[in-house]
């Protein structure tokens, strides 16, 4: 599963950002709301950066650990007047770990004044573009793309951010969102294929806000407006929103697996509400391979609407035979693969009352390395379970991500390369079903050739 489900050690997020202006200055404490309504796509460690507007120095705060750490008590934000605010909470990618000096947003000084930067995804380019400024004598104080960026920006020395991001931004190749502010706007710009995804909303009072999901308008009470579009650069000023295309559109490549795994339920991605998908993954799955059972269970939270969405359609009941302790940290701190096996013990918990007897269907939103299927079906069988059927609400993974998805190595994929018999036969299910690409799509409801699905596929856009 992408255990996120149960908080995923095998795929992870990378980060989620938010930011915007307002006239009311309780945007810190806005900003705020909408880092915990993102929090799922980073606990690793969260920031606010805050300017009053022109002429203000920015404020930054940012650390590790959940926004509740980071930002243990409200009323210093409430206090903290600002009429420009921009927030970040992070996963780590590959090499950056969990480095203290990574956490976004970064806040730089330069010949024009300050900018504060946070981002969410990977420059595919990013090694190169180090390797350039490093030999032009950058010194890099972190190893986000974020930096490369900001470096990007001052060297190219015009005083005007949104001149300064036109003339770099198409320089950059990847899966990316950024937020920046100068202490004048906030600007929202997303790669030229919009892998990552940001929306743009009202604020209640006046202004507009940009997130990663519009679960976080909700929070705030913002009126969703629309996606920013790919390669689209979004400007927030106290005198409105400008837009500019500031790299040639591509065909839209949205990660799949926002709606899989990643996006909370309550957010909608070009028009397409998360849990609804969801439960229509699990209805077509249960079309596709119907198990004879007594009950659906689903692997909480992420593969709960596929699961009711299975229960619906194939008219078996749905029985809640998992149980997730919600107090334990995510597993992927724990760096081995035995401490993650164990690490799902400490999370979940099997309803012996329930499963002892049955033939239980459990649907889990994806199989990566197999580990943690593998735990669940002991698991159900340790608590009395007749029979264990695992239906998978997507396909089988074959491939890594490219464009910044912590993904294990295609050696690691317990589907790449094997038959569904070999899994099934590793993972000590008694069947296993993986909906279809077909399904799959006909569930998301967006056009096939608007979505990345490399990992199911391998086929990179
Ligand atoms: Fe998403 Fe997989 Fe594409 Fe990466 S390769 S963007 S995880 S679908």
């Amino acid at each position: 599963m992408f255990d996120g489900s149960a908080d995923s050690p095998e795929l992870r997020e990378a980060c989620g950002i938010c930011g915007g202006v307002s006239l009311n200055p309780q945007m810190p404490y806005l900003t705020c709301f909408a880092l915990y309504a993102l929090q799922h796509r980073g606990q690793e460690s969260a920031g606010i950066a805050v300017s009053g507007g022109e002429g203000q120095e920015i404020w930054l705060k940012r650390g590790m650990g959940l926004v509740s750490e980071v930002f243990p008590d409200t009323g210093e934000l409430k206090q903290r007047r600002g009429k420009l605010a921009m927030g970040h909470v992070r996963y780590s990618h590959g090499e950056e770990g969990h480095h203290p000096e990574n956490a976004q947003p970064l806040l730089f000084k330069y010949r024009h004044g300050q900018i504060a930067v946070a981002h969410n995804g990977l420059l595919l380019n990013g090694e190169q573009l180090r390797d350039e400024l490093g030999k032009e004598g950058a010194i890099f104080q972190t190893n986000t793309d974020s930096e490369l960026l900001a470096h990007l920006v001052a060297r190219q020395g015009s005083a005007d951010l949104e001149e300064a991001l036109a003339a770099v931004v198409p320089r950059l190749e990847g899966a990316f969102a950024f937020v920046l502010t100068d202490g004048k706007r906030v600007f929202g710009l997303r790669d030229r294929h919009g892998f990552r995804p940001l929306s743009l909303a009202a604020l209640r009072e006046s202004g507009y806000f940009l997130a990663s999901e519009t679960c976080a308008f909700d929070t705030i009470r913002a009126r969703f407006l629309r996606d920013v579009e790919p390669g689209e650069l979004v400007m927030l000023g106290e005198d409105g929103i400008k837009s500019r295309q500031i790299m040639a559109a591509e065909k839209l490549s949205l990660c799949i697996f926002e709606f899989i795994y990643f996006a909370r339920p309550d957010s909608n991605i070009h028009g397409i509400n998360v849990h609804l998908a969801r439960r229509e993954l699990g209805r077509r799955l249960a079309r596709e391979h119907p198990a004879e059972a007594d009950i659906v269970s689903g692997v909480p939270d992420s593969s709960i609407a596929a699961a009711s969405g299975y229960a619906e359609e194939a008219g078996l009941p749905y029985e809640m035979s998992l149980v997730k302790n919600r107090y334990i940290g995510r597993t992927f701190i724990q760096p081995t693969q035995q401490m993650r096996e164990e690490g799902v013990d400490l999370k979940l918990n099997a309803v012996q009352k329930i499963v002892e007897g049955k033939r239980v269907v459990i649907v889990d939103d994806s199989i990566v390395r197999g580990t943690t299927s593998l735990k669940l079906v002991r698991m159900m069988r340790r608590a009395g379970a007749r029979e264990v059927h695992l239906r998978i609400s997507s396909p089988p993974v074959i491939a890594s991500c490219r464009y910044g998805i912590d993904t294990p190595t295609a050696e690691e994929l317990i589907s790449a390369g094997r038959s569904n018999q070999e899994v099934v036969r590793r993972i000590g299910a008694d069947s296993i079903g993986f909906l279809s690409p077909a399904g799959m799509l006909g569930a998301v409801g967006l056009p096939e050739d608007h979505l990345c699905q490399a990992c199911f596929s391998g086929c990179y856009p």
